[in-house]
């Protein structure tokens, strides 16, 4: 008897998560920046703190949506992880600019309504994707810069950090590697231009983002990003521009973009793949695949994204040699990717 009702328990219980998750999809990925990133770069130790990362990330998120928090709230949820740590090139792990400080761009998009908020240029935000989230629920603006920014921020409580807290040395020494290099190009004659162009992707990109599927249907895209090595001039990326590195339309799909942002900015990434899916009836795949590898490559445009649905289909294409990425949905469990064979 005991037996016959621990395995009718047991029996409702699947049928009914059966039920839950084929009527009721929800589900996240989340990226750690595209890059020059291979295996012999990587001690079996650093890997498994990399993957771990990741995984806290992506499941942070996950956690929200399946306790009912909607695609918004899972998307901060899972970029603050990687804000807050210093492995990826937001927040704590922001790249130096020229100036060897660290200024930060940050986006988030809702696909319920296409509200949306940015900042770019932000010197002493802990967690720039959650004044990004402010700018859209507070302001009556949708992306806000510097100064300006960070007084927002203040007059919504905010607190101001000290830019140093987001030192570190690893990031420091690849800004030494990447002033050198220019500098070497400069007594080799290259004009400025060449030389920046010559310089290897491992100085052009990195960022965080995540994309999600909540229970209510809604998707929602955010993305938050140190930008460039050794940028100069108050140069902002795509990583705040919706419509180039963030995008989020519950109509097509949600999109939060990594990779050389000059190029996605006027490629215009992540709504061109939103619109092949709405006008077009493309899949997530085969709209990111072409965008990525076809129109992207070509041109040079290195750099990965990754896409969601109403569904909750997961895509994650890149054209660099690895992307650190993660997902989970009600249909398939925890997936994390660092290598392209991964
Ligand atoms: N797109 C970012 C930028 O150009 C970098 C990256 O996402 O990898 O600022």
């Amino acid at each position: 008897m005991l037996t016959f009702l621990l395995v009718s328990a047991f029996a409702n219980t699947a049928f009914s998560n059966t039920v839950l998750a084929k009527d009721v999809p929800f589900a996240i990925a989340i990226h750690g920046g595209a890059g020059t990133i291979q295996k012999d770069h990587f001690t079996p130790e650093k890997e498994a703190a990399y993957r771990a990362k990741l995984k806290e990330s992506v499941e942070a998120g996950y956690t929200v949506l399946e306790q009912g928090g909607t695609s918004l709230d899972a998307v901060a949820t899972a970029i603050n992880v990687l804000e807050n740590s210093p492995f990826f090139n937001a927040g704590k792990g922001a790249v130096y600019t020229h100036d060897e400080t660290h200024e930060m761009d940050a986006s988030i998009m809702d696909g319920k309504n296409r509200q949306a908020g940015a900042v770019a240029g932000v010197k002493h935000i802990e967690n720039p994707i959650n004044l990004a989230r402010l700018v859209m629920d507070e302001s009556v603006h949708v992306m806000l810069s510097g100064a300006g920014a960070e007084s927002f921020a203040h007059s919504q409580g905010v607190k101001l950090v000290d830019n140093k807290i987001f030192d570190t040395d690893h990031r420091y020494k690849s800004l030494q590697r990447a002033k050198a290099k220019m500098k070497k190009a400069k007594q080799q004659n290259k004009d400025y231009q060449a030389a920046h162009f010559a310089l290897d992707t491992e100085y052009k990109v990195g960022t965080v983002g995540a994309v999600a599927l909540d229970k209510f249907g809604n998707v929602a895209a955010g993305t938050s990003t140190g930008g460039m090595t050794n940028k100069r001039y108050g140069r902002i990326g795509d990583s705040p521009v919706i419509g180039a590195g963030t995008f989020a339309d519950n109509a097509s799909c949600a999109v939060s973009a990594t990779g050389h942002g000059e190029f996605f900015i006027r490629y215009n990434v992540a709504a061109d793949i939103c619109a092949r899916v709405q006008y077009q009836g493309k899949s997530i795949d085969q709209a990111g695949k072409e965008v990525i590898h076809d129109v992207l490559m070509p041109v040079g445009g290195t750099g990965g994204v990754i896409i969601i649905d109403s569904k909750g289909n997961i895509s994650l294409p890149f054209n660099t040699k690895g992307m650190y990425r993660a997902s989970k949905s009600t249909s398939q469990v925890t997936y994390v990717g660092i290598f392209k064979d991964d």
